[in-house]
């Protein structure tokens, strides 16, 4: 069941309707990856989730585990395909208010493509 605070109109689900366009990497059955909009490194792709889940907390506690493994699997697929793999990169998700999430649709942010430096709270 959908999450009754999912907001349908969030950019990532109208990026999944194809109602504004991505510059896609790949594709599954559960997944999508695409580039980001405003890069913070060489490399920024960000993996979501075709079903509607708000973050990771929402995506461990419902979905289903082939929706969980396909992410997984779309993680490293990306890294992969945009050679972050080759020396390292950083994967994040961020999650509410606290973890400065800005786009209310799961999704992970590879980073890499050069040394992305110590991870700072703030
Ligand atoms: P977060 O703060 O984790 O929710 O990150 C949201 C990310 O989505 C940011 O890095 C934005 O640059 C990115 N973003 C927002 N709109 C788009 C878009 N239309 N296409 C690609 N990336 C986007």
């Amino acid at each position: 069941m959908t999450h009754p605070l999912y907001d349908t109109n969030n950019i990532f689900a109208k990026i999944l309707r194809s109602e504004i366009p991505c510059k896609m990497l790949d594709e599954c059955d559960y997944t999508l990856t695409f580039h980001d909009i405003n890069p913070q490194a060489p490399i920024h792709v960000l993996i979501i989730s075709k079903g509607a889940y708000i973050d990771m907390d929402d995506f461990a506690q419902n979905a289903s585990s082939e929706e969980q493994a396909a992410f997984l699997v779309a993680i490293g697929n990306a890294a992969k395909l945009t050679g972050a793999s080759e020396n390292g990169y950083r994967l994040i998700t961020n999650i509410g208010g606290f973890g400065h999430q800005e786009v209310p649709h799961l999704h992970a942010h590879i980073l890499g493509g050069e040394p992305i430096g110590p991870m700072r709270a703030r």
